[in-house]
C-alpha cells in the first residue's frame, strides 16, 4: 500500500507544478494507468450493509462478484463510471439475496453485461444470459483462475452461497457470499487444501454464525475484507469474528470505516491503493 501511494504522489504533485494546473486530469489518468498496468484490481465498493466487489484483470476484462442492493445501484455505477468501465464481462452472484444480487438489474439497465454465473436460487431474469455453477467448475482468463469451491450445502439460501477462489501468480483471494458456519463445515471436510489464501471477503457482513475459529485458520488470510454499513440492525460485523480475525494476525479492512477500498496486484505483491 505504502509503496504504490509513494509513488504516485510525487509524481501527480510534480506534475501540478509543471502544468500549472492544465490538464491535471490527463496526468492524474497517466499516473493511475501506470499504477494499475498489468495488475490485477480487486475493488469493494461500499454499498453499506451488502456485497458489490469489481474485479479488473491484467487483461482488461471487467467482472462484478456481487452487485449490493437495488438501492446502491447507483453508487455502483457511479463507482464503475469513475474507473471507465463502461460495459461488464461477467457478473458472478454469490446468491440471489437482495444485498448481492439487487444491484444487478440497475447495471444491466445502464451497460452492457455479458453473462451471469451464480449458484443456488435463479436470480430474477434481467435479460442478461445466465448459467449455474456448481462446486468442482472452474476457468480461466488470461492468467487469473477462477475455482468453485462451493457451495457444497443442500439446503438454505446463505449456506448455498458460491464460494469462489481466485488465483493470479502466487496471490488468491477467497469470496463466500454469506455462507455460514454449516457450509465451512463441509468446506473444512472436502476442500481444504483450497482454502488457504491472501485477502478472503469476510463471510456474512462478519456475521458471527460464519467465520468459525477452524475455517479462518485454514483460510488464515493477509488481509480481511468486511463489507457492511455503520450502525446496522444486525451488528455487523461481530465483535466475535472481528477478534477472531485479530488472533490471526491479519490486516482488518472494514467498508464501514474506510468506504470503498481498491487493492492491487501484480502476481507476487498484493498492496491498497488509495487514489
Ligand atoms: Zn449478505
Amino acid at each position: 500500500m505504502k509503496k504504490i501511494f509513494k509513488t504516485i504522489v510525487p509524481v501527480v504533485l510534480a506534475v501540478l507544478v509543471l502544468a500549472g494546473g492544465a490538464g491535471i486530469w490527463a496526468w492524474q489518468r497517466a499516473a493511475l494507468r501506470d499504477a494499475t498496468d498489468g495488475k490485477l484490481q480487486l475493488h469493494f465498493i461500499d454499498v453499506g450493509q451488502a456485497d458489490a466487489a469489481l474485479l479488473i484483470l491484467p487483461t482488461g476484462e471487467r467482472i462484478m462478484i456481487d452487485t449490493g442492493t437495488k438501492e446502491s445501484g447507483e453508487a455502483i455505477l457511479s463507482h464503475l463510471a469513475k474507473w471507465d468501465v463502461g460495459a461488464l464481462d461477467l457478473v458472478i452472484l454469490s446468491h440471489n439475496h437482495d444485498d448481492h444480487a439487487g444491484g444487478l438489474p440497475v447495471i444491466a439497465d445502464a451497460m452492457p453485461v455479458g453473462g451471469v454465473l451464480y449458484s443456488g436460487e435463479v436470480p430474477a431474469d434481467c435479460g442478461v444470459p445466465m448459467r449455474a455453477v456448481s462446486a468442482g467448475y472452474g476457468f480461466s482468463i488470461g492468467e487469473v483462475q477462477f475455482s468453485i469451491l462451493g457451495p457444497l450445502s443442500e439446503e438454505g439460501t446463505e449456506n448455498r452461497s458460491m464460494i469462489l477462489r481466485i488465483d493470479y501468480g502466487v496471490r488468491s483471494f477467497l469470496f463466500t457470499g454469506d455462507a455460514e458456519a454449516g457450509e465451512e463445515e463441509l468446506l473444512l471436510e472436502k476442500a481444504h487444501a483450497l482454502l488457504n489464501v491472501d485477502l478472503l471477503k469476510v463471510a456474512h457482513h462478519g456475521s458471527a454464525t460464519s467465520s468459525t475459529e477452524a475455517f479462518l485458520a485454514a483460510v488464515s488470510p493477509e488481509v480481511a475484507v468486511i463489507s457492511a454499513s455503520a450502525d446496522n440492525d444486525f451488528g455487523h460485523p461481530s465483535p466475535q469474528t472481528v477478534n477472531r480475525l485479530k488472533a490471526l494476525d491479519c490486516m482488518i479492512y472494514r467498508t464501514d470505516w474506510t468506504g470503498t477500498l481498491v487493492f492491487l496486484c501484480d502476481g507476487t505483491v498484493l498492496s491498497r491503493y488509495i487514489r
